[in-house]
C-alpha cells in the first residue's frame, strides 16, 4: 500500500524531513534543501520584531487611511486555529486595524474550533461573515478527490477556504487580506508531491469530470492564475502575512490566547477541522507513508521552537490512538456517504500522483519560479 522509494532512507541532520519525500536532496552535511534554503533565503529576509514592525507600519497607516469611512480596512479569514486566531488578535490589538472576519464552513468543522472562533470574536467585539459551503457539491467533490487516489484529499476543503475569502474580498472592494501564513510554523513547505496546489483548476475539474457525479454550481473556486494576476493586479488585492512581522512563537501565541479569551489549543496544526485530523493522522500516513507533522515539527526545529530530539520523540508516536482512528473512519466514511467496507476499498486502491491528471503544474510553478527570482516569495516548491 504504501509507496516504497527506491532510494535508501535517509533523515536530514538538521530538521527531521526525510526520504519519505521522495523529490528531498541532501548536501554532504547532510542538510535537505528545506533547510539550505531555510538558512540562505528565509532567515535573511525575515525579521520579526522591532525591524518588521518598523518594516510593515508605513502599510499599516496606509491601510488605515484607505479605510477611513468604511465599516472595516481589512479582511481576515479565520478558522479558529492558531495562527488564525492569533493574526486577528495582532491586528486589531496591537496594530489597531478594523478588521472583518470571514469564515468558511466547509461542513468539517470541529466543535473545538468553532468555539475557539466565537471566543475570539466575543473577545475582540469583531463582525464576523460566515459563507456556508453547499454541502452536496463539498460531498460531492470529496468523493471524486478519494476515488481519484490522489494523496491530497483536503483539496476541495483547501481550495473552498481560500477562493471563498479572495471570492468575497474583491467583490467587496476589500484590498488588503491578512493571512495567519507564516514562516515561524511554516517555513518548511511540503512537496508538491505530498500537497499539490489545491487552486490548480484544470487539476480539481478533471478529478471533478471523471469521478463526480453534480455539477458544481455554487461550490467558492478561484484558480491560482486568477488569484495572482486579475485579483492581485486589476482588483489590487494584497495579501499581508503580519504574523511575519511581529515575534511568533507557538507557545507563546497560545498562552496568551488562552489568557486572553479561554482559547483552547489543539494537540496539533489543522486540528480545527474534522476532516484535516483524519486526513493528516491517518489516511496520508497509512496509505502513502508520509506523515505531514514532519514538515511542521521541522518548521518548528528550524525556528527554535523545538529542538530535533524534541521532535523525533513526537513523530515516533501516532498522533491519534487506534481506537479513535477507527471511530474518525466511521465518521467519514458515513459522511461521505460510504460504507466502512467500501471506504476500505478505497485506502487499498492504488495509489496516484497529480501527475496522473491534467494539471497546470508548468504555469503554475513558473509564477512561483519568477516570484522566487523577485524575491516574492522564499519558499521552495518542488
Ligand atoms: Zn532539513
Amino acid at each position: 500500500m504504501v509507496i516504497m522509494s527506491k532510494r535508501s532512507y535517509q533523515i536530514c541532520s538538521n530538521c527531521i524531513m526525510d526520504t519519505s519525500d521522495s523529490t528531498i536532496t541532501f548536501d554532504e552535511r547532510g542538510w535537505c534543501d528545506f533547510c539550505r534554503n531555510f538558512h540562505q533565503n528565509i532567515k535573511p529576509n525575515w525579521h520579526p520584531g522591532e525591524q518588521g514592525i518598523r518594516e510593515i507600519m508605513p502599510l499599516i497607516e496606509k491601510i488605515k487611511r484607505d479605510g477611513r469611512g468604511r465599516d472595516h480596512d481589512c479582511l481576515i479569514g479565520i478558522s479558529g486555529g492558531l495562527d488564525s486566531s492569533y493574526v486577528t488578535y495582532v491586528a486589531k490589538e496591537k496594530f489597531g486595524l478594523r478588521p472583518l472576519l470571514f469564515h468558511c464552513d466547509a461542513g468539517w468543522n470541529s466543535d473545538l474550533g468553532v468555539s475557539n472562533i466565537q471566543k475570539i470574536i466575543e473577545g475582540l467585539n469583531l463582525d464576523l461573515v460566515t459563507e456556508v459551503v453547499n454541502w452536496e457539491e463539498m460531498k460531492d467533490l470529496q468523493r471524486a478527490f478519494f476515488k481519484s487516489q490522489v494523496p491530497f484529499v483536503d483539496t476541495p476543503q483547501d481550495l473552498a477556504l481560500f477562493s471563498a475569502i479572495y471570492n468575497f474580498a474583491a467583490k467587496n472592494d476589500f484590498k488588503y487580506v491578512i493571512t495567519g501564513g507564516n514562516n515561524s510554523t511554516e517555513c518548511v513547505r511540503e512537496s508538491l508531491e505530498w500537497t499539490y496546489f489545491s487552486t490548480d483548476m484544470r487539476h480539481v475539474r478533471d478529478i471533478h469530470r471523471r469521478f463526480g457525479t453534480r455539477p458544481l454550481k455554487t461550490f467558492p473556486t478561484c484558480d491560482i492564475l486568477k488569484y495572482k494576476t486579475y485579483y492581485r493586479w486589476i482588483k489590487g488585492i494584497r495579501v499581508i502575512k503580519l504574523l511575519d512581522s511581529v515575534p511568533y512563537i507557538k507557545q507563546d501565541a497560545i498562552r496568551e490566547l488562552q489568557e486572553r479569551f479561554g482559547w483552547q489549543p489543539y494537540p496539533q496544526k489543522h486540528y480545527e477541522s474534522r476532516f484535516t485530523r483524519f486526513f493528516e493522522s491517518f489516511w496520508t500516513v497509512k496509505k502513502f507513508g508520509y506523515d505531514k507533522r514532519r514538515a511542521y515539527l521541522s518548521s518548528e526545529v528550524l525556528t527554535g521552537q523545538l529542538t530535533r530530539e524534541q521532535a523525533l520523540e513526537r513523530i515516533s508516536r501516532p498522533e491519534l490512538d487506534e481506537q479513535t482512528m477507527a471511530q474518525e473512519f466511521e465518521y467519514v466514511a458515513t459522511k461521505l456517504g460510504w460504507t466502512v467496507e467500501e471506504f476500505e476499498a478505497i485506502l487499498k486502491g492504488p495509489n496516484k500522483r497529480y501527475s496522473d491528471y491534467k494539471n497546470n503544474y508548468f504555469l503554475i510553478t513558473l509564477g512561483a519560479r519568477l516570484s522566487n527570482l523577485l524575491g516574492i516569495e522564499n519558499r521552495i516548491f518542488r
